[in-house]
């Protein structure tokens, strides 16, 4: 006769078997996420990783740890300048830092250095494979309509201050490829060429990249440029 131990009504060899399972299952997904940083939200960010479910959440988070933000650019061998900080009240800029990589090179504005990482992070993975892709050429330049304006939301009292009051947000304009075509979001946003599936694609991957993106597609406003910023609520627009 066999007799089967049982706690709650369920046999204790079931019980076992399931809580082996259930260990197997837990060190096999860690070893997973070892071996995919991009989706590991405890591992350190490295912005040479390719995209994953991660990556938006810690570029964001950078947002309020400028020193752990710093270390990412380094980690992640972007060239940058640190500036000293600047500014006053609800334009007081603690995180100033200039991106040195191209494309942005010698015309790269000031940011916040949440921004220059998302910068950094969106022209590798997302910019210049899409451009050699769809257009056949790298980009030389980006154009840009600055960072840094000390004011509320389109410039309304009543509105929230916007993020560029503290350097935390770009406008992108369009963008000059290398054989010298430019790609401008005014002109190339609507139709369907290659220039208006290039503008979807990096507007698309920057939802990756930063925590509020804001095309033509979201108001007249911005009918000229890709706003991308840093904000760090959970409900960031992307359109
Ligand atoms: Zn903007």
């Amino acid at each position: 006769m066999r007799i089967s131990r049982t706690i709650g009504g369920f046999r204790l060899d079931r019980i076992l078997l399931g809580l082996l399972l259930a260990g197997c299952v837990a060190l096999a997904g860690r070893a997973w996420l070892e071996d995919h940083p991009e989706h590991n939200p405890w591992s350190p960010l490295d912005l040479a990783d390719p995209p994953g479910w991660a990556t938006s959440r810690k570029l964001t988070a950078l947002r309020d740890d400028p020193a752990e933000c710093r270390a990412v650019l380094e980690r992640s061998g972007v060239e940058f300048a640190q500036l000293e900080p600047a500014g006053e009240g609800e334009c007081r800029r603690e995180s100033r830092v200039r991106l040195a990589n191209r494309p942005l090179g010698a015309d790269a504005p000031i940011a916040s250095c949440a921004v220059t990482a998302g910068m950094a992070y969106w022209l590798r993975h997302s910019v210049e494979p899409a451009a050699r892709e769809l257009l056949g050429s790298p980009v030389n330049r980006v154009e840009h309509l600055g960072t840094f304006s000390c004011r509320r939301m389109y410039n309304r009292e009543d509105a929230p201050w916007s993020e560029h009051a503290t350097g935390n947000a770009i406008d992108i304009a369009g963008f000059v490829l290398e054989d010298g075509r430019r790609i401008s979001v005014l002109r190339d946003w609507p139709g369907d060429g290659q220039g208006s599936l290039f503008l979807h694609r990096v507007r698309d991957d920057a939802c990756n990249a930063f925590g509020t993106v804001l095309s033509p597609e979201y108001n007249a406003a911005h009918a000229d440029h890709l706003h991308l910023d840093q904000q760090g609520r959970a409900w960031g627009v992307c359109r």
